[in-house]
């Protein structure tokens, strides 16, 4: 959503890019208009919003906005749980691809940053957010902002917890469990 915004050169688009470059979190009302933005032109089926809502405040709001669309009770969260030590040691070691957004592993993909993206050939770099200052400000934003978020979900019986330091297999396998778990019902 945020790329579609930052190409077509959008007021959106261009406020959310100030943000992230800073390592920032979206003021409550930006992250939102961006959703709604999206929610309301209803060009979806089903959808996988990645690291929204990251305060309660977005939460809560989100809620209403879904509660309107009739979605309210078709939201599952996925909380890909991981302790802060190995966050680090994967932020460190991540690539981004400038053209196509992807994001690889140095290590694991055996990449760096004189190496073209395995999935489109264009450059890849390590974003300035992932520097370890700005990793620290998202941390310590997560603790305070984004965990009551959990609580929030958990309280109303919505989240679901993904231990996030298992294989990329498992982790998928758990997602998918998850999701069929919740279709069934
Ligand atoms: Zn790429």
């Amino acid at each position: 959503m945020l790329r579609q915004e930052r190409s077509a050169g959008s007021e959106l688009g261009l406020e959310a890019e100030k943000w992230t470059r800073e390592g920032k979190l979206f003021p409550d009302d930006l992250a939102l208009r961006v959703v709604k933005h999206w929610l309301d032109g209803g060009r979806w089926e089903g959808f996988l919003l990645d690291g929204f809502p990251r305060t309660l405040g977005q939460a809560q709001a989100f809620d209403d906005a879904l509660f309107a669309h009739g979605l309210k009770d078709d939201l599952i969260v996925l909380h890909l749980d991981l302790v802060e030590s190995a966050i680090r040691a994967r932020v460190a070691d991540r690539l981004t691809c400038c053209d196509c957004g992807a994001t690889f592993g140095a290590a694991f993909h055996k990449l760096d940053e004189s190496r073209p993206c395995p999935a489109c050939g264009g450059m890849l770099e390590r974003r300035a957010d992932d520097t370890s200052a700005a990793l620290e400000n998202r941390l310590s934003q997560y603790r305070e902002l984004t965990l009551p978020v959990c609580e929030y979900y958990q309280a109303s019986r919505r989240l679901v917890k993904i231990d996030a330091s298992q294989s990329r297999e498992a982790i998928h396998e758990a997602i998918m469990t998850s999701a069929l778990a919740e279709d069934e019902q």
